[in-house]
């Protein structure tokens, strides 16, 4: 069965207006039979965005008319193929509260999520990760090294896992190496393959899917999926359901490199 359950909208505010029609129709012509759409869930509204259009989440205001045609969509389309309404929410260190009481809205009215880790927290302050490489780098330079920015990541990452955020929190974990996105751009050969390791090994403990991100591998600086492939096997090898996300933010990116990756190779 083909399944891409990591599909962004024109909800999104840093994504296209391609029509989430014409998502479905893409998908089902590329042979997929269950689709989710895992919109980027509003953010606490007593956060910052740090990205400089602030445009990470999306609008709140939109969230009614988001699953209302998804609602209508998913009806509409009910004998071709299985459509799933979902959301990326955030897992932001500080805002635990405000994301569980998000959860328990919206939780009852969709059928799979994603919770992923995109800021992390330094000093009180916020930062977008995988927004560009400038910042990436900025960043690494306030905390001294890169090493030290995959440190803080993994343990963000491993914390999100663990979080109590009430019985509706995802149960799917994003893109795990997200770390990666710049590592062509910083150049340095980071040795995290224990790190990954460990939060595999949570996940499985704690009975998480992977997202298994093809984005990764259209991104210039990054060049390989979230995670890379040896630990899409060992997640498998763990008994971790894998679960293929496009990440698309347009219709063309959807089914981005699936036939890289599945089936899986030994
Ligand atoms: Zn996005
Ligand atoms: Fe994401």
């Amino acid at each position: 069965m083909k399944r891409d359950a990591h599909i962004h909208t024109p909800y999104c505010p840093h994504g296209t207006k391609d029509s989430i029609e014409n998502y479905i129709k893409k998908a089902m012509k590329l042979g997929f039979q269950d689709i989710t759409f895992t919109e980027h869930a509003p953010l606490p509204t007593n956060f910052i965005d740090p990205t400089p259009e602030k445009d990470s989440g999306m609008d709140p205001h939109k969230l009614i008319a988001y699953l209302d045609e998804l609602n209508t969509l998913k009806e509409q389309y009910k004998e071709d193929i299985h459509i799933r309404i979902g959301f990326e929410v955030d897992y932001i260190i500080g805002y635990e509260t405000e994301t569980t009481s998000f959860l328990n809205i919206v939780g009852p009215q969709i059928d799979d999520a994603i919770l992923s880790v995109h800021f992390l927290k330094y000093n009180d302050e916020y930062t977008c990760i995988d927004y560009s490489s400038e910042v990436f780098l900025e960043f690494a330079q306030k905390l001294g090294s890169v090493q030290a920015v995959y440190d803080l990541y993994y343990e963000t990452l491993k914390q999100s896992i663990s979080a109590n955020l009430g019985q509706y929190k995802p149960k799917r974990i994003g893109h795990p190496t997200l770390i990666h996105k710049f590592q062509l751009a910083h150049g340095e050969q980071i040795d995290d393959d224990d790190q990954i390791k460990q939060v595999l090994q949570l996940m499985a403990d704690n009975q998480y899917e992977l997202d298994v991100n093809s984005a990764g591998l259209a991104k210039k600086y990054c060049k390989e999926p979230y995670p890379p492939l040896p630990y899409v096997r060992y997640a498998k090898s763990l008994n971790i359901p894998l679960v293929f996300g496009s990440d698309a933010h347009q219709v063309a990116d959807l089914h981005q490199f699936y036939d890289e990756i599945f089936p899986l190779k030994d």
